[in-house]
């Protein structure tokens, strides 16, 4: 039985019931149990959606940035005070930690709502002088309404992450939140109506991959921004092209590369590689899951990481003595399971982990054991392909130019690190690793004011920062004789 009420869409500003009558669970990947039903969107409902998104944003972008920003920050305000509201169920839903999701998922969200509201009054424009009776200036222009499509990993986050930009800039926004973790966006849409979002300026329309697709082909939405898997990626790509050559920000996977040089603080290097793989059950697109380790420090970085995983606290996500929660999806615990069993196979070493965790406490979860393999190869599948699950594979290294090529060698481009004393070394070695988030000494935050996002097959565009605020406005050019 469902412990929570039927999760409904929203549109317009308020709760809507979908008209396809169709529904689908949403459970707790902690024990199995169905948390809520609910209701997927039809076409008639998506179009409902972006019609009103399209009369909301007229009203949103005639307010001057001083106004959308006050909006805005209420919403910031809103999200902070139901923080542990909040957070308890995003830990239900995805099974994260709940000292993960109270400290970490609304609390970044917020951030980059706040920091974008800081930036909505300071969209300008430019002037350029042509002749002594002629110049132009340029505006920066909303797209209009933006089509967003989230993953599981971050449900909270990335519709923060994801509309922040797009409505400090004056859009409207339709989200649809992934199937698998649609509870703390429906929450969200409420914050921004009490903050005095005007009604369509932010919707929510629930659904599995072809609500995706309703909204990557329809002709009145201006941009899609999607984050998810590489291959989705592509789908959504040529769909968005194919329809009405519709601008994309694509947020995708990655392999990264951690690499620990022999002059490194192993005990830092290796607290970093703790996080890098098993943070969030590994589920993280930017982890670092191959660890290039310099030949020499070989076996001492190997008996730290096997200390640490040994002290690793899994347990019930709710208790805040844990770090370590079940994966998002019995699905998705199929996938992670068989890549570990795929990793023995192809003749990687286990040095840690690698047992099936479904006896006892975990019974009835989608626990996957953290898992270290090491004597990894570079032309194994556990090397080359993502696993978005607790398993790191440890590489061995013996000089920088080889490291690099290596590291490079991938269809991703996500994220990169390194650790080394040497500052020379580390940034001649970042600057070569082509990645578009790249740790020194560190990993794995990802503040408002950082870009982040992927070269090669990892994305396309960029997310928080400044340089955000490019991809949801279009500036017009207008020329002026006097
Ligand atoms: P996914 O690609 O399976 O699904 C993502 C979203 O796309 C879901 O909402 C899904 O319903 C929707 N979708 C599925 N088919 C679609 C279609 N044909 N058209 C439109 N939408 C469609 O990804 P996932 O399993 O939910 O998430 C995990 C992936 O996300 C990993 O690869 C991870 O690296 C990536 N990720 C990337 C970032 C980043 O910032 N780069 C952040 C988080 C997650």
């Amino acid at each position: 039985m469902a412990t929570l009420e039927t999760q409904p869409l929203y549109i317009d500003g308020r709760r809507v019931d979908a008209t396809s009558g169709e529904t689908f669970d949403t459970v707790n990947p902690a024990n199995g149990e169905v948390l809520a039903r609910v209701q997927q969107a039809s076409r008639e409902d998506i179009d409902r959606a972006v019609a009103s998104a399209r009369r909301g944003q007229q009203v949103w972008a005639a307010m001057t940035g001083m106004e959308r920003s006050r909006i805005l920050l209420r919403a910031v305000a809103l999200l902070r005070e139901r923080n542990d509201e909040l957070a308890q169920l995003e830990t239900l839903d995805t099974g994260k930690p709940i000292s993960e999701t109270q400290a970490v998922d609304v609390v970044t969200g917020a951030d980059s709502l706040e920091y974008y509201a800081g930036l909505a009054p300071a969209i300008e424009g430019t002037q350029i002088p042509l002749r002594e009776d002629s110049f132009v200036y340029t505006r920066r222009e909303p797209l209009g309404v933006i089509g967003a499509i989230g993953a599981w990993n971050y449900p909270i986050q990335i519709a923060c992450w994801k509309s922040a930009p797009a409505l400090a800039a004056g859009n409207a926004v339709v989200f649809k939140p992934s199937e698998v973790t649609p509870l703390t966006t429906l929450k969200l849409a409420e914050i921004f109506t009490e903050a005095g979002l005007p009604d369509g300026v932010f919707n929510v329309v629930h659904g599995d991959g072809r609500v995706g697709e309703l909204l990557t082909h329809h002709a009145d939405i201006d941009k899609i921004t999607f984050t998810g898997e590489a291959g989705t990626g592509k789908k959504v790509m040529s769909a968005a092209a194919g329809s009405t050559l519709k601008e994309v920000t694509m947020e995708l996977g990655g392999k990264s590369p951690l690499i620990v040089f022999d002059d490194a603080d192993l005990d830092r290097a290796a607290d970093a590689a703790m996080i890098a793989n098993f943070y969030s059950s590994g589920q993280v697109c930017t982890n670092g899951t191959r660890v290039f380790v310099h030949r020499s420090i070989k076996s001492a970085f190997e008996a730290r990481i096997k200390e640490r995983v040994e002290r690793i606290r899994a347990g019930d996500p709710l208790d805040p003595n844990v770090n370590f929660g079940p994966l998002v999806s019995f699905e998705h615990l199929e996938k992670v399971q068989g890549y570990i069993d795929l990793g023995k196979q192809e003749g990687a070493r286990v040095l840690v982990g690698g047992e099936r965790w479904n006896d006892g406490d975990f019974a009835d979860g989608a626990w996957a054991a953290p898992t270290v393999f090491t004597d990894c190869r570079d032309d194994m599948r556990i090397v080359r392909e993502e696993i978005f699950g607790p398993v790191m594979s440890i590489l061995v290294f013996d000089d920088e130019d080889e490291v690099v090529r290596r590291a490079n060698d991938t269809t991703y481009g996500l994220a990169a690190g390194l650790f080394s004393e040497s500052l020379n070394r580390s940034h001649r070695v970042i600057h070569r690793l082509q990645a578009g988030i790249c740790w020194i000494n560190t990993w794995g935050d990802s503040p408002a004011e950082m870009p982040v996002g992927g070269y090669k097959e990892s994305g396309i565009g960029r997310e928080n920062g400044l340089s955000s605020l490019d991809q949801y406005t279009q500036i017009k050019s207008v020329q002026v004789e006097m």
